[in-house]
């Protein structure tokens, strides 16, 4: 079920040309409506076509007013109930609200190394982007080559 903007907490990201929604959408879905033309709501976001919408849960965990929730399916979610996460650097909390008012939250870690210290290519080589063209084998087919320990840190 697709995403919708709480329009009392969006604050448009303080007028960047690019919000973090619209950043994050593997769809390009989330839309900054400027003068409210669209909506009726000016510098606020919205999701512009619901129905394309997967339901990855990205911006709505990287909205920094927590302004977005997902309509959460009617048979695990009864209607007035809601799945809200809030991203932390180190850590992600679930709040669960059920119909009768009961609210659980479960939180868990996401990473094990300081956030912003992730090496993307790990000690490998940096990626040649002209092999694409040239090669049609892949970087990690070549590294395959039946060694685990390539990928698995013990
Ligand atoms: S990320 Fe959140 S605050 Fe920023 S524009 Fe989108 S809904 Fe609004
Ligand atoms: S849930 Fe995913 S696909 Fe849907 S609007 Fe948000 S980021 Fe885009």
């Amino acid at each position: 079920m697709p995403t919708f903007v709480r329009t009392e907490k969006c604050d448009g990201c303080k007028g960047q040309d690019k919000t973090a929604c619209m950043y994050i959408c593997p769809h390009d879905l989330m839309h900054l409506d400027k003068d409210g033309s669209v909506t009726g709501h000016a510098m606020k976001a919205y999701n512009a076509e619901p129905e394309q919408c997967w339901e990855c849960y990205s911006c709505v965990k990287i909205c920094p007013q927590n302004a977005i929730e997902c309509r959460a399916y009617a048979d695990i979610v009864p209607l007035g109930g809601s799945v809200q996460p809030l991203r932390g650097t180190d850590s992600i909390m679930w709040t669960i609200k059920f119909r009768n008012g009961t609210m659980k939250r479960f939180k868990f870690p996401i990473r094990t190394t300081p956030e912003g210290s992730a090496d993307p290519y790990g000690g490998k080589p940096k990626a040649d982007m002209a092999d694409i063209a040239n090669d049609e084998v892949l970087f990690t087919r070549q590294l395959h080559a039946g060694d685990r320990s390539q990928f698995v840190k013990s």
